[in-house]
C-alpha cells in the first residue's frame, strides 16, 4: 500500500528515430526486419491467463511479397468469445479495486518497453504486416502508442482529482467507477497504435475488456500484447479473441454484461454494431446502456484558396494523399483547387508522380508500400477503370501491379463534377480526385467542400489570405473534427491535435485526450454529512 498523493510524469511526446543512413537504428532495424521475416509466429486468442490454440489455422503474409509468409493464427470459434466474457467478469473485482496508481504503472512500463527492448520489433512487425515504411511505422506503432500510454496515464488523475464542492456539514465526493460489465474493442488493420489504445484506455480506467483485432493486423497485434504482458496486465483484464469478425462481435453483442464498445474502423460495420446493440437496448438485454464510441470513415479534403503556396501545397497533397499507401483515415481524397493554381499545381505533381518510389517496405529507399490485401487492391484498381470510363474524369496518373505485392501507385484523377462519387465515396488508398472551380465560383466551391460529404473526419484549408482563413473557419467548421491551415490533414499528434470527426466519421471522442476516458467511467457521486440533523420542523414553520 502507498498512502500518499501519487504524482505521474507529464506526457512528454516520444522523438521519433530517423533511421537514415549510418545511424545505429537503421542497422538494428534492418536486423529486426531479416530476424522477424525468418521466424514465423502462430498468434492465439488469449483468454485469461490461458493460450488458445486452435489448430484452425489462418496464414499471414506481407502485403508487399505475396512469397513472405509471417506465420498464421489460430482462429476461435465464436464459444471462445463467451469465455473471455467470464474470465473479463472474474478479473474484474480485482482490477476495480486496485489503485489507480497500480493500474498506471502497467501502462508507463509498457510504454518504457516500448521505447526501449520492444521499439525495434514493434515497428518492423508493423513494417511487416501493414507494409508501412520506417517513417510510418516509427510514428505509428512506437511514438503514437507510447504517447497514447504515457498520456493516458497523466489525464487519469486529472479526471480522478475532478471533485464537486463541499460544505455545510457535508463531504462530496465523485468516486470514478468503472462501468458495470466488460467493454468490447474491436479495431482496426491500420494503425498499430490504435489496436493498443482501443482496449488499454478503458483498461486504464479501471475495466475490462475483451479486444477483437483485425484479421488483417495478427502479426504486429501479436507483439503489442508480448509487450502488456511482460508489463505485468493481470490475466482476465485484457483478454483477446482471434476469430471470424461478424461471428465474434454478434457473440459480444449479445452478452447481458455488454457495457461498452470501442471501435475504429469503416462507417459501414459501427453502424451495424450501433444497429445490434440498439435492437438489444429495445430488448431490454443489458443491464446499463452501452457506451458506443466509434471512429470511422473519412473523404478528408484540402480546399485551395487562390492565395495559396503552390508549392507547399503539392508537398501537403503528396504526404497527405499517399503516405501509408493513403490508408489512413485521415489520408487526403479529394481537393478543390482553383483554376488560376492548377497549371502549376499541374506541373509539380506530375513531375513527382511518376518519380515516387513504391515498393518492399524492408528497402529504405522507397516512399510507398502495398495496399492491405486483394480486396483493397481490387477496389482500388476498379475505382481506376471506371474513371478511365467516365468522361466526367480524366485520369492524370496511375499504376498498379500484383505480381510481387498488392502495389497500387499513387493515382491522381482530376474530375469536372464536384459531385462525383469519386469526391465521396472513401475508396481508401492511394486515389486522390481533384475539382478545379473557376475562382469566380469560390464561394460555390466552398460550400461543396463543406456540405457534400457524409463524412467530417479531416480537412485542411490553403491561403496567405488572413480574411480567407477566418471566412474558411466558419464555413468549414462542421466539415471536420482535425482542421488543418497550412498544412496536410494527416498526422495528428498524441496531446497536440487530438483526434476525431463528426457526422459518419464517428462519435468524436478524441483518441488521445482526457475526452476519450471520461467514457470509460460512471461516476458515482457521494454525500457524507458529517453530524445529520435530529429535528424534522422548519424554521419557517414558526
Ligand atoms: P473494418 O471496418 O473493415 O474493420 C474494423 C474492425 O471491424 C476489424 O476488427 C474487423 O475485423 C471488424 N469487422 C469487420 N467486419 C465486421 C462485421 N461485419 N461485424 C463486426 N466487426 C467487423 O476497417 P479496416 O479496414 O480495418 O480499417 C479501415 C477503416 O477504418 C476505414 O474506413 C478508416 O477510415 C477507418 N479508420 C478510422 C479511424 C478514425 O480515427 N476515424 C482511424 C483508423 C481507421
Amino acid at each position: 500500500m502507498i498512502d500518499s498523493t501519487v504524482n505521474v510524469p507529464p506526457g512528454v511526446n516520444e522523438v521519433a528515430r530517423s533511421y537514415a543512413p549510418g545511424t545505429p537504428e537503421r542497422d538494428e532495424l534492418l536486423r529486426t526486419l531479416a530476424s522477424l521475416a525468418s521466424q514465423p509466429v502462430e498468434p492465439c486468442s488469449r483468454v485469461g491467463a490461458k493460450d488458445v490454440r486452435t489448430g484452425d489455422l489462418v496464414p499471414m503474409r506481407a502485403p508487399h511479397k505475396h512469397a513472405l509468409s509471417l506465420g498464421a493464427w489460430h482462429s476461435a470459434p465464436a464459444s471462445v468469445m463467451d469465455d473471455a466474457i467470464a474470465a473479463a467478469r472474474e478479473a474484474a473485482p480485482g482490477w476495480a479495486e486496485a489503485p489507480w496508481s497500480t493500474r498506471a504503472a502497467v501502462f508507463m512500463k509498457a510504454a518504457e518497453l516500448l521505447t526501449t527492448k520492444y521499439r525495434s520489433v514493434v515497428v518492423a512487425a508493423t513494417m511487416l504486416a501493414q507494409s508501412k515504411t520506417a517513417h510510418q511505422a516509427e510514428i505509428d506503432a512506437a511514438c503514437e502508442l507510447i504517447d497514447f500510454w504515457r498520456f493516458n496515464v497523466g489525464y487519469l488523475p486529472r479526471i480522478l482529482g475532478e471533485q464537486p464542492l463541499s460544505g455545510g456539514g457535508a463531504w462530496n465526493l465523485l468516486d470514478h467507477r468503472p462501468l458495470e460489465g466488460f467493454v468490447l474493442a474491436v479495431t482496426p488493420f491500420n494503425f498499430t497504435a490504435i489496436a493498443g489504445n482501443l482496449p488499454t484506455a478503458p483498461a486504464l480506467m479501471g475495466n475490462v475488456v475483451v479486444w477483437k483485432p483485425s484479421p488483417a493486423s495478427m502479426f504486429s497485434t501479436h507483439f503489442v500484447l508480448e509487450v502488456l504482458r511482460e508489463a505485468g496486465l493481470p490475466p482476465g483484464v485484457i483478454n483477446v479473441v482471434l476469430g471470424d469478425p461478424a461471428a465474434l462481435v454478434d457473440r459480444a453483442l449479445a452478452s447481458r454484461d455488454l457495457a461498452g464498445v470501442h471501435f475504429t474502423g469503416s462507417t459501414e460495420v459501427f453502424r451495424s454494431i450501433w444497429a445490434r446493440v440498439g435492437a438489444g437496448v429495445g430488448e431490454g438485454r443489458y443491464r446499463s446502456y452501452p457506451r458506443l464510441v466509434g471512429e470511422t470513415g473519412g473523404k478528408d479534403f484540402v480546399f485551395a484558396h487562390p492565395s495559396a503556396d503552390v508549392d507547399a501545397l503539392a508537398t501537403a497533397l503528396i504526404r497527405g494523399a499517399y503516405e501509408f499507401q493513403g490508408q489512413k483515415c485521415s489520408a487526403a481524397s479529394r481537393a478543390y483547387v482553383p483554376a488560376s493554381l492548377w497549371p502549376a499545381l499541374r506541373a509539380k505533381l506530375m513531375d513527382v508522380l511518376p518519380t515516387i518510389p513504391v515498393g518492399d517496405v524492408a528497402d529504405l529507399s522507397n516512399f510507398m508500400g502495398a495496399v492491405i490485401d486483394r480486396r483493397a487492391y481490387d477496389r482500388l484498381t476498379g475505382a481506376v477503370q471506371q474513371a478511365l470510363a467516365d468522361e466526367r474524369c480524366e485520369v492524370l496518373h496511375h499504376g498498379a501491379d500484383d505480381r510481387e505485392g498488392w502495389f497500387v501507385r499513387p493515382t491522381l484523377v482530376r474530375t469536372t463534377d464536384p459531385s462525383h462519387p469519386l469526391m465521396q465515396r472513401e475508396l481508401f488508398g492511394p486515389l486522390l480526385t481533384l475539382f478545379v472551380y473557376a475562382d469566380s465560383w469560390y464561394e460555390d466551391a466552398l460550400a461543396r467542400c463543406a456540405n457534400d460529404s457524409e463524412y467530417a473526419l479531416t480537412g485542411a484549408f490553403w491561403a496567405r489570405d488572413r480574411a480567407a482563413i477566418a471566412h474558411a473557419h466558419t464555413v468549414l467548421r462542421q466539415a471536420a473534427g482535425n482542421f488543418y491551415v497550412n498544412d496536410k490533414p494527416t498526422g495528428a499528434v498524441v496531446g497536440q491535435q487530438p483526434f476525431g470527426g463528426g457526422r459518419a466519421s464517428g462519435t468524436n471522442d478524441k483518441a488521445g485526450a482526457a475526452l476519450n476516458l471520461l467514457r470509460w467511467v460512471s461516476p458515482r457521486t457521494i454525500k457524507e454529512t458529517f453530524v445529520p440533523p435530529v429535528a424534522w420542523r422548519y424554521p419557517y414553520m414558526g
